[in-house]
């Protein structure tokens, strides 16, 4: 016996030539369809005598359909542990510096004047090594973070060739990715990272165009930003040309700069970037500071991004309407996971580093790259899944999980829901991918179903 998973979401109805449809999305796999709407209503009646065997078969792959006395959070976390188990990235950040150009009104860290030392980057060729050995990894990710990692660039330099070779004398393949407020990251500075630093992936935010983005990521001494980025930008996007690098813009999005979204793209588009970069939003939240104070209203910035995402469309940026299934949520729950800061100390998370609000000594502190990890700190944010299963939190009763995954540990644990937009638009962009579907070759397959 079956019944239809607790897993799925709808779109409103829509008509095909009067005929009353809705998108189906069945997170546990990702999947996505278009039914009849009788099709719908059947399977929410438990009717499913009244679809035929193609269907039900079908159905049950993309686990709208699942065995009745299954229980399905347990199912979904066991799948998450497993993916974590047999994990063969080994994720590892480095934060070369402690410095920042930059002074962004909503930035939780607090900056300093201070690099790796020999000694420290001694360690952390030592560190990853021996993480290395504990599994059969196929891939070592290596994220260059800040601060700004840029002001650490001759760390990079020197760490890059060493945790290359002993990447390579493993048989693990290297791969490095930054992210960067894009300030230092001149012509030249981009076309190193890109052919000698092995970086495949550079992240840089714009806050919006010059007026809004200066007033938010000016520098310590409040100098404007904007242009330099832009053809920052403007140079690496040339250098990356037909190279597998992927460039993301981010754009972090309060109050004060929503209105700024669209002429940001606008003005990406007419650089000629639109088909370059992968442009996305992301509200400010909370970052041991409470910035999160000056954030839209969750309802308000899911509906805002709608409209943001029918002018990406427009404007020729790839459309991440529909997410992935997400069974390992981020680093924090990866036992062999591990960011280092400037200071030599490890954390399982990327936002805690030089957060005075996290105390001296910080305390979600895993450890040091001399000695290693110590103590249960890891444990804080690792024992995520243990913690939704025991239904701590909302995540437990939420359709989304399986392509969430709880969106950010963290977060949780200091009392803050860090839900994604698509909490609140789910069913608006899944009528957006039908809508996509049938003006052009989509960015969402939609997988038509007909009734018996
Ligand atoms: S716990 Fe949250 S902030 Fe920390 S790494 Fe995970 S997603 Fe990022
Ligand atoms: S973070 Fe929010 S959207 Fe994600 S699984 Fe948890 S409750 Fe659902």
């Amino acid at each position: 016996m079956q019944k239809l998973s607790a897993y799925v979401i709808t779109s409103p109805i829509f008509f095909e030539d009067a005929d009353p449809r809705v998108v189906v999305f069945a997170t546990r796999t990702g999947s996505v369809f278009e039914v009849p709407l009788q099709v719908w209503q059947a399977l929410q009646a438990g009717n499913l005598e009244k679809l035929n065997t193609q269907m039900l078969a079908d159905l049950a792959e993309a686990e709208v359909l699942v065995p009745e006395f299954q229980d399905e959070l347990s199912t979904i976390l066991k799948r998450n542990r497993e993916s974590i188990r047999t994990n063969t990235h080994l994720n590892y950040v480095i934060q070369p510096t402690a410095h920042c150009q930059l002074g962004c009104g909503y930035c939780g860290q607090t900056h300093e004047r201070k690099n790796l030392g020999p000694l420290q980057e001694e360690a952390i060729v030592r560190d990853v090594g021996a993480r290395l050995e504990t599994s059969e990894f196929a891939e070592l990710n290596l994220c260059w973070f800040g601060a700004e990692p840029l002001s650490g660039i001759q760390q990079m330099r020197s760490l890059t060739p060493r945790l290359r070779k002993i990447a390579e004398d493993r048989n693990v393949e290297y791969r490095a990715s930054i992210i960067t407020n894009g300030l230092a990251m001149t012509g030249k500075v981009g076309d190193e990272l890109v052919n000698q630093l092995g970086v495949v992936s550079v992240t840089v935010s714009l806050d919006g165009t010059a007026a809004f983005h200066d007033k938010r990521r000016h520098t310590k001494a409040g100098a404007a930003t904007f242009d330099r980025i832009l053809a920052n930008l403007k140079a690496l996007a040339k250098t990356a040309a037909n190279r597998p690098v992927e460039i993301k813009v981010r754009c972090n999005v309060d109050r004060e700069n929503a209105s700024d979204v669209v002429p940001l793209m606008q003005r990406l588009y007419d650089e000629g970037l639109s088909s370059v970069v992968q442009f996305y939003t992301a509200p400010i939240h909370a970052w041991g500071n409470d910035a999160h104070l000056r954030s839209l209203e969750p309802q308000e910035y899911a509906r805002l991004e709608l409209s943001w995402l029918l002018m990406m469309k427009r404007l020729d940026f790839p459309v991440p309407l529909v997410p992935k299934v997400q069974r390992v949520v981020c680093l924090a729950v990866q036992p062999k996971a591990a960011l280092v800061d400037a200071h030599g100390t490890l954390f399982n998370c990327t936002e805690v580093s030089y957060v005075p609000a996290y105390g001296s000594p910080n305390h979600f502190a895993i450890g040091d790259v001399n000695s290693g990890e110590t103590g249960t700190a890891r444990h804080i944010l690792g024992g995520f899944n243990d913690m939704v299963e025991a239904g701590k939190f909302g995540c437990s009763r939420c359709a989304l999980l399986p392509v969430c995954g709880g969106a950010c540990p963290k977060e949780w644990v200091e009392g803050r829901a860090p839900c994604p937009s698509s909490k609140r638009n789910m069913p608006d962009r899944l009528l957006l991918a039908a809508a996509f579907n049938r003006i052009a070759a989509t960015t969402t397959p939609v997988k038509a179903m007909e009734v018996a």
